[in-house]
């Protein structure tokens, strides 16, 4: 089976988009370019709230997309700030989420799932 997100980027000079197709539907996010040296693209936070067409995008659905980005970067070897900033997790906290029970990432207030949402847009 193919993956249901196709990406592709578009620059023009130091910004541009990456569109995200499914099936009919378009998505597209800007990026800028970074002017650190970890990283080489900047595009947090990002609007992955409503498709081109105006059809709303589940905050679920959201989670995926930006996943499935972060493994189409990473097979470009570009360095995004939605990268997840570490693997590693707190063993002795939870996320600061109200009513969340996940470890935070160590060095982070939040989770996993939870760092990501303040990549989104709400
Ligand atoms: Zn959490």
């Amino acid at each position: 089976m193919s993956p249901p997100y196709h990406f592709e980027l578009n620059a023009s000079g130091r910004c541009g988009t990456i569109n995200c197709k499914k099936g009919n539907l378009v998505l597209e996010v800007d990026w800028e370019m970074s002017g650190v040296p970890d990283k080489d693209i900047l595009l947090a936070p990002m609007d992955l709230t409503h498709w081109a067409s105006g059809e709303a995008v589940a905050k679920a659905e959201q989670r995926t997309i930006l996943e499935h980005l972060r493994t189409w970067l990473a097979g470009k070897k570009t360095r995004a700030d939605i990268d997840r900033p570490t693997k590693e997790i707190e063993d002795s906290a939870t996320c600061v989420w109200s009513g969340c029970e996940e470890p935070p990432l160590k060095g982070f207030a939040y989770c996993g799932n939870h760092y990501d949402d303040t990549l989104l847009k709400k």
